[in-house]
Parts: structure tokens; sequence; C-alpha cells
């Protein structure tokens, strides 16, 4: 581990992989902010993060208004990746959109996904809403059976290379002044009135003096909340993630295909990439990955070859068990000041869609820490005060 340069930081993160660096590399490019960073990061090699398990793609099919916007800004990052980087040497961000695909079983779930086209349309994303004649038209390789519409957006929407955007928000940050370090935050002490985080105790004895602290600890969130005596509903839940090669690959791309039935499928380069959560879907420990093979050979092969019959022969090549920061009270973000400890600031619980999130929320908390106000999309919708209050912000379209 490494020792901090400085005993007395302005912000303090706790968390160094997809928001710790997107917040840090945010701060470091304001002109209107010139504070000492210190991201902490308690494993460099990511074994366990969200960030080096995810699937990385972004889409425009949200039901709520404001996860539409932030997407929105997500594909104007990765399309305009070099001039926000300000590096001619940073590379173009490939964002391969081949859509997602909502199949609807039920008439009621049709008429839901109509309701979320027209959200998604009036925030001017391309979503359409598909018959079955439709679908089976464009794309015949669909068992379509049991299916009466669907909801399918081919404009930005799909893969987009998010290890190249952390790897650049890393470096250029550090490059900008941030100090990243390997080390862990272990406890927190507040002011005699309980109202403000005073400092963070590392892991190799140090106690650093802080303005704000960062809780960017992913499915460990809850942890480095309890150390400031606090609570959110986050906690890590196993989502498997499965490569397959097909022996009649389909010809065309395979959309991102949420199916009714809880697994989902994609084209990922020359093979496919499927998904799903367990069964049984308790909370898990902090670092249980083990696999449960039966869930391939009893779920997910036999959804996907139902859905695709030409994916009746497929041969598994790799797969993964990753953990979401899952937000039991709503599935969405939660972002910006607790309510008593105003200096303490969450950008956690981003469940399935945290990735393609980064660029916005990042910058929205960045303004926050600079300006004490958002200023380009307003985050006050995924504040602490729904989770006190226990009244959720729906997000409805969860993968
Ligand atoms: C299987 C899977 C598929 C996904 N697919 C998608 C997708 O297609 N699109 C999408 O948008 N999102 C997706 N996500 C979600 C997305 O990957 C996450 O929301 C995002 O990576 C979260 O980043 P993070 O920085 O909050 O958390 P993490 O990546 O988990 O990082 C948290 C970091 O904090 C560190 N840390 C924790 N506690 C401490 C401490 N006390 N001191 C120091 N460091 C600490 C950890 O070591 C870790 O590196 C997926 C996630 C999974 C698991």
């Amino acid at each position: 581990m490494q020792a901090p340069a400085h005993t007395s930081y302005d912000v303090v993160i706790v968390g160094g992989a997809m928001y710790g660096a997107s917040v840090a590399w945010w701060l470091t490019r304001n002109p209107d902010f010139d504070g000492r960073i210190l991201v902490l990061e308690r494993d460099p090699t990511y074994e366990f993060a969200s960030t080096t398990h995810t699937n990385s793609c972004i889409r425009q099919q949200f039901t709520a208004e404001i996860n539409v916007k932030i997407s929105q800004f997500g594909v104007e990052f990765i399309r305009n990746f070099q001039d926000f980087i300000g590096d001619a040497e940073a590379p173009e961000i490939p964002l391969h959109s081949y859509g997602y695909m909502y199949f609807a079983a039920i008439p009621e779930d049709a008429a839901a996904m109509k309701a979320a086209q027209q959200v998604q349309a009036a925030n001017g994303a391309g979503t359409r809403h598909l018959t079955r004649d439709q679908i089976a038209a464009e794309y015949p390789f669909y068992n379509l059976e049991d299916i009466t519409a669907a909801n399918h957006n081919p404009l930005n929407e799909g893969y987009f290379d998010g290890a190249t955007i952390f790897d650049w928000w890393k470096r250029k940050a550090r490059a900008q002044g941030a100090e990243i370090i390997h080390n862990e935050a272990v406890s927190m002490t507040l002011n005699a009135a309980g109202c403000r985080v005073e400092s963070v105790t590392l892991a190799t004895g140090e106690t650093i003096a802080c303005g704000q602290v960062v809780n960017a600890s992913g499915p460990r969130a809850r942890l480095t909340c309890a150390m400031a005596g606090i609570d959110i509903p986050v906690e890590p839940r196993k989502r498997y993630t499965f490569i397959f090669d097909a022996e009649n690959p389909l010809g065309q791309d395979l959309p991102l295909t949420i199916d009714p039935n809880g697994v989902h499928m994609r084209s990922d380069g020359r093979y496919y990439l499927a998904g799903c959560p367990p069964d049984i879907d308790p909370p898990v420990d902090y670092t249980d990955f083990t696999e449960d093979h039966s869930l391939w050979q009893e779920k997910a092969w036999p959804a996907i070859a139902y859905r695709v019959p030409q994916f009746e022969a497929i041969r598994l090549i790799n797969s993964w068990v990753g953990h979401y920061a899952y937000n039991t009270l709503d599935h969405n973000a939660i972002v910006g000041p607790h309510s008593r400890i105003s200096n303490f600031l969450f950008v956690n619980g981003f469940s399935g869609h945290g990735l393609q999130q980064s660029p916005a929320i990042g910058r929205g908390l960045s303004e926050w820490i600079a300006y004490g106000e958002y200023r380009s999309i307003d985050l006050s919708e995924f504040g602490y005060g729904r989770i006190e209050r226990n009244e959720p912000f729906i997000e409805k379209a969860v993968i």
C-alpha cells in the first residue's frame, strides 16, 4: 500500500474504479476547482470491482426521463471522447449500435412499452415500438410464438469500450493533479455536532483531514457508509455473464435482447454474450464470486435456444460472476450529499446501469463539489432524501 503525500485533502474519494476515476477527472479539468484530491483504491487489480466485470452497454431505453437524458450525455461523451479528454493521443471510443430489444409477452407489458417509447422519443431517443410481424421481418432468427411486441432502438444503443474511458480518466486525473493511491479507508471521524466527516483513517494508519468525502465504493458502499454511522440500501448481488460461440452464426447483429424469461443476450464481436441473475438472488458476501455451473446448463442455454432456435448448437467459451451494487429500494442511483452529514457524498447503487451513467453522474457530482449545485443535468431526483423517506424513485427498465 502507498502512503498519501499530504495529511489534508479537499476531496477524499473512497474507491478508484469507474466512479472514483470519473469524479476525480471531472474535478481536475474544471478551472474553477483547484482543491487537492486523494483517491483511495484498496485493490488496484480491481479483482472484485463491478467495473471489471461489466457488460459495458449503453441504452436510451429507460422509463425515468432523467435516465434517458443521462444516457444521451453518455453517448455525446463517447462520440466526442477526444475533445472531452483534450488530448489528440486519445483514441476514438467504439460504440457498436445494435440496439436493445425489449420483448413483451403479454398485452399489459406491450402497453407499458408503448408508454416508455413515448417518454424516450419525447427526449430524442430513436426507440421504435414493433409488432411481432415487424420484428420477424427484420430479425427472422427469433422464435416469436410467445411474443406480442417489442421496443427497439437502433440509434446510439449497444456496446461501448468503457475500459478505455476508465483507463484515460485515471491517467488524466493523475496527470492533472489528483493523487490516486493503493490504500483503503477503514474508518472516519465526525465533528462534535455529528454533521461533518472530519477525517478518514487509512489501512496504513494515517489519519487524513478532509473537506468532502465521496463514497465511490461500488458494492461495498454500505461498508463505507457505516464508517460515518449511516446506511444505504445497497448490497452485492451476483450477476452471471456467459460468452458463447455458435455453430451457425446469425449473419447479422443480435440486438441486446431482453427476454421475458429473464435472460439477455447480444452479439459480442464474432461471439455472443448472455447474462442473467440466479433464480434465487440474495445479497452475497463481498468476496463471493463462486459460479453455479448449473445456471448455464439449466437456465441460460435452454432460454437462448428457445428464443433463437439456431442457437441449439452453441459452445460456452467463457463465463464470469460480477457483483451489482444493487439498490434494493428502487434500482436507481443514489447521488449527492447526506442530509445531516453534508460533506459525505454518495455516488452509489447503480445496479446494472452504472457504466453508461458515469460520464454524466461523475460530471454532476464534480459540479456539486465545485459549486454546491448541479449545473448541467439536475441530479436532485437521485438524492438521499428519498432513501430516508423510503420513497422509491422507480426505474422500471432494469436488467
Ligand atoms: C455483470 C455486470 C454487468 C454490467 N453491465 C453493465 C452494462 O452493460 N452497462 C452499464 O452501464 N453498467 C453495467 N454494469 C454496472 C457497472 O459496471 C457498474 O455500475 C459500475 O462499474 C460501477 O462502478 P463503481 O466505481 O461504482 O464500482 P466498482 O467498479 O465496484 O468500484 C468500487 C471500487 O471501490 C473500491 N473500494 C471499496 N471500498 C473501499 C475502501 N474502503 N477503500 C478503498 N477502496 C475501496 C473497490 O476496491 C472498487 O475498486 C454491470 C455490472 C455487472 C457486475
